[in-house]
């Protein structure tokens, strides 16, 4: 593709060779493409009307001027010169304003497994930064902004029973879905201005009052880039990595909270999975006037926003550094659609972010020692769980715009995270280490859907650990992932008494035994209840007034059960999961339960249940 960015008129012309290679056996007709710019060509796009959490307002000035953003295909040509006819369609909502999927009608067909060329002109105005994409006074952020083509998903690829292509609508309540390309991009750009961008630069030319910036990028399911005059460029190599943070000056106090927290995630996916494989990363840390360009990731450049006044005790650069580059590995190279399944990125990126952060800033995601305040990734993405209206609104696994009364983020990244800390402590970390190995080599470059996970989990849990969980991992997985069902297990009641000597007759009518002292057994019974309708195995630790314990397990099925002991010594507590493997269980007061209560022990549970919730407004971005 070439392109010329004009930064007076705020448009892009530009040029486009597609080269798009049928996966499958079928004889192709059609090809949709994504026209996303025009979610902002009107007030009555599905982008701009439908659910969502983002908000979506235009100042009256620039609806006056008719300052509105959009995409138009001038001319789509194939191999043979033939022009094509072009139609928007609406697959998801039969909205017709809406103008953010073009299909073009082929008039010779793609044959199976062969190439087809189509050759395209287009032209855009770009909108003023709104969400994630566009110009803000003279920072440009292209994200969403070229004719995308969707993804065609042959017979067995996720959900399909037949080859159909995969493109929907741009809904704001969703991120994107791609296929894997190598892309040649040639960017002209006013010289003043320093150019991001996705791949990495093969060179740079300049003519006159312009500069050809050339990327490529190579196995990516989508291009960004970026240009801005102020930026000031820091390039460091890690690993054979060209590490390019593109940062404004006002934050440059930052960098190394950024660099620190980049290798850091790095070298983490390089041990826990595989070593990254692409040659560069563009870290692009947006203007002050800039930020809805996010907390977002696209393949190869992330965007991360910074604050030099932040705290250190505030890890935000660090948090969404490690959040945004976590997702090369699973929006980006497992490449999941983030349209249909959305948890199975934002979850998976929460899971690892936490994990992450807890690995190599243990002081806490928050921290303020002096007020003895600290709080992991892990409370705090329980918390933004917790915190949902609703937490049944809908099952973690809905499509991204189905989540039409809120709760997305909550169920999508929290829950996300929550059920897959949960696997974790079930299974174990090495356990689970096997799991996430496994699916990512195993469909790395594939877009794998919920199904190829669960086979995995239910794969290896069973070469780990014999047939010690039974179907209960798979009981899991489905209602964890399918349905709205919540898991909350509590010690109900411990009773406890001195077992009194034989009184009355026994052997026979001639010995009665009057003995009224108690005997030196103990009488103990702890009552467990499951009040969710989740099953999950239990571990209850009970404890002994001698300091004596016992780990008690227990399948979790049953509505409730008891555990029964008579002993020498009684039992003064009992504690429902008491490694915390559990995340899911959304109330871990009822966990305990103390005959003699420790005061102390459940006021600072009680504070940090009260922090979780104070935490949960500091929701990090609505964009990440
Ligand atoms: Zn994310």
């Amino acid at each position: 593709m070439v392109l010329y960015l004009d930064t007076a008129a705020k448009q892009i012309r530009a040029e486009q060779i597609l080269t798009f290679t049928n996966p499958s056996a079928d004889t192709i007709w059609t090809m949709p493409f994504h026209m996303y710019y025009n979610a902002f060509k009107n007030n009555k796009s599905t982008f701009m009307t439908g659910a969502g959490r983002i908000p979506r307002n235009k100042p009256i000035d620039d609806v006056l001027a008719c300052d509105w953003g959009w995409i138009e295909l001038n001319s789509v040509r194939d191999a043979k010169g033939n022009e094509l006819d072009v139609v928007y369609i609406q697959p998801d909502d039969d909205n017709t304003n809406d103008h953010s999927v073009a299909q073009v009608q082929l008039k010779t067909p793609v044959l199976p497994y062969q190439k087809y060329v189509l050759q395209m002109k287009w032209q855009s105005k770009i909108p003023k930064l709104m969400i994630r994409t566009g110009y803000s006074k003279n920072f440009y952020f292209m994200a969403q902004w070229y004719p995308k083509l969707g993804v065609y998903e042959p017979a067995g690829t996720r959900f399909a029973t037949k080859g159909q292509w995969n493109c929907h609508q741009y809904h704001s309540a969703t991120e994107y879905y791609g296929e894997f390309g190598v892309y040649k991009i040639t960017m002209h750009v006013p010289k003043t201005y320093q150019v991001g961008a996705s791949g990495f630069l093969l060179n740079r030319v300049n003519e006159g009052d312009m500069v050809a910036h050339t990327y490529l990028a190579e196995d990516v399911i989508d291009f960004t880039w970026t240009a801005c005059p102020d930026f000031i460029e820091l390039v460091e190599t890690w690993h054979n990595i060209e590490l390019k943070l593109l940062i404004m000056p006002e934050h440059v106090c930052n960098k190394e909270r950024f660099l620190q927290a980049t290798k850091n995630t790095l070298q983490f996916y390089e041990n826990y999975l595989e070593p990254y494989p692409y040659p560069s990363l563009t870290i692009v840390s947006p203007p002050y006037y800039g930020l809805m360009a996010g907390a977002m990731e696209y393949p190869t450049l992330i965007t991360a926003p910074t604050l030099c006044a932040l705290p250190k005790g505030i890890k935000t650069t660090e948090t969404l550094t490690i959040h945004e580059l976590t997702h090369q590995y699973f929006m980006q190279m497992l490449a999941t659609n983030e349209q249909e399944e959305p948890w199975m990125d934002e979850g998976f990126t929460a899971f690892f972010e936490a994990k992450i952060l807890d690995r190599y800033y243990p002081e806490g995601t928050i921290s303020w020692p002096y007020m003895g305040l600290r709080i992991g990734s892990e409370e705090l993405r329980r918390g933004r769980f917790l915190n949902a209206d609703n937490i049944k609104v809908n099952p973690m696994s809905d499509f991204g715009w189905h989540f039409k009364h809120g709760s997305y983020s909550e169920i999508v990244y929290g829950k996300g995270a929550v059920f897959l800390r949960t696997l974790e402590g079930l299974v174990g970390e090495k356990t689970m280490q096997k799991i996430m190995q496994t699916y990512f080599k195993r469909w790395k470059f594939k877009h794998p859907g919920r199904q190829n996970f669960i086979d995995v989990v239910n794969e290896i849990v069973p070469k780990e650990h014999g047939n010690g969980f039974g179907k209960d991992v798979n009981r899991l997985l489905e209602q964890a992932i399918l349905g709205t069902e919540t898991c909350d297990y509590a010690v109900h009641a411990i009773e406890t008494h001195q077992v009194p000597n034989k009184l009355g007759f026994f052997e026979s009518t001639n010995n009665c035994k009057s003995d009224t002292t108690k005997s030196e057994i103990y009488h103990s019974k702890v009552i467990v209840f499951r009040l969710g309708e989740l099953v999950v195995p239990q571990e209850v630790l009970i404890t002994f007034d001698n300091g004596q314990t016992k780990l008690e397990k227990w399948d979790g099925k049953a509505r409730s059960t008891e555990f029964v002991y008579n002993e020498p010594q009684r039992v003064i507590s009992a504690h429902l999961d008491p490694m915390q493997k559990i995340s899911l269980d959304t109330n871990l007061i009822n966990n305990s339960y103390a005959v003699h209560p420790n005061k102390v022990g459940i006021w600072r549970y009680v504070s940090a249940f009260v922090m979780w919730l104070q935490t949960c407004m500091l929701a990090l971005s609505t964009l990440v």
